[in-house]
């Protein structure tokens, strides 16, 4: 596999990673996004996307991820599915390592790469995955229509995943570990006005319920006093946060407690030439819009930091 050559490498192919790539390639810089899977990240799984300005009616995930990857093209950018298995970030010359594409040399790393689902511990919940629990709603609800479902977590996306899935399931427990949601006003008005989402609050999910080895739904335990409870559900659905995506990243690049990247809105990390865009970097709100922000706001910086060294 012949090594290639670019200006700017950008890893991860959602909104933030194409912004990044579609401005790096209209400034006239030779852009590379290297993507695991299909472009649009994280927000192929979101069904609607009602809150990103000049879509009127929503628009799916799927679709916004596939034009802007099309945009991005137009100007230039040249997109490679492959995983980054490591990345050489000191010096002006940085080498970014793929499993099947070889090394890409190149001035300025962009880091898109993202957060992924928390997953849920409890003894064998491993065994489980796919076959009771699911890490995403939009995706796997329908598989449940009419039945009754348990839900994990208190955030944003777990109070739009429990409306959602009210929409189609008979029944949805939503399970959070404390009496208070982390959710906006938005989403707990939503939630305690749906007569089929029962919440079960302070407790946790302490195992599984099966009959004949098969997922028969969760066991709660209430933190305060102590006590379980079953719970008969055909699934349980988690939405209890999301974990940066930087295992390919060298540790010099700065983290914060939670594994963010550590970078401000310049989104420059401590290492000079290396940019940190989107849900990997450490910020107050993760969204597409904020994501396709960073992206351009990174152009910027990797342009001048190029030039400066010129
Ligand atoms: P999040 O805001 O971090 O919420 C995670 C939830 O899971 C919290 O309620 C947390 O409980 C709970 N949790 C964490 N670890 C747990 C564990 N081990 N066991 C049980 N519960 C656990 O994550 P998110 O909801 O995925 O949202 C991620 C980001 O996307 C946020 O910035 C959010 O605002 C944004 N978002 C925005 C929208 C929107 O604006 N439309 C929609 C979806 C997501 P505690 O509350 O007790 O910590």
């Amino acid at each position: 596999m012949e090594d290639k050559i670019f200006d700017t490498v950008v890893i991860g192919g959602g909104p933030a990673g194409y912004s990044a790539a579609l401005y790096c390639a209209r400034a006239g810089m030779k852009t590379a996004v290297l993507e695991m899977l299909s472009a649009g990240g994280q927000m192929t799984l979101t069904e609607t996307i009602e809150n990103y300005p000049g879509f009127n009616e929503g628009v799916d995930g799927f679709t916004l991820g596939d034009q802007m990857q099309q945009q991005a093209e137009k100007f230039g950018a040249e997109t490679f599915l492959t995983e980054v298995t490591g990345m050489d970030l000191d010096g002006f010359d940085k080498t970014v390592h793929t499993a099947d594409e070889g090394d890409f040399h190149t001035h300025a790393v962009i880091i898109a790469t993202g957060a992924n689902a928390r997953q849920i511990q409890f003894p064998e919940s491993e065994k489980y995955q796919d076959r009771g629990i699911h890490y995403c709603a939009a995706c796997d609800g329908m598989r449940f229509r009419g039945k009754t479902v348990a839900l994990n977590g208190g955030g944003n996306t777990a109070l739009e995943d429990a409306l959602y899935l009210s929409r189609i399931c008979e029944k949805v427990y939503l399970i959070h570990r404390r009496q208070q949601y982390r959710a906006e006003q938005f989403y707990v008005d939503g939630v305690s006005k749906t007569e089929n989402i029962e919440p079960v609050l302070d407790s946790v999910v302490d195992g599984a319920l099966l009959e004949n080895g098969k997922w028969a739904g969760v066991r709660v335990k209430n933190v305060k006093t102590g006590e379980t409870r079953d719970l008969p559900s055909e699934a349980l659905f988690v939405s209890i946060g999301r974990v940066p995506n930087t295992k390919m990243v060298p540790e010099s690049v700065e983290r914060d407690k939670g594994g963010y990247l550590i970078a401000d809105e310049t989104t420059c990390t401590n290492v000079p030439g290396v940019f940190a865009v989107g849900d990997v970097r450490t910020k107050p709100l993760r969204q597409v819009i904020t994501a396709a922000a960073d992206g351009a706001v990174a152009s910027v910086f990797a342009l001048k930091y190029i030039e400066s060294q010129k």
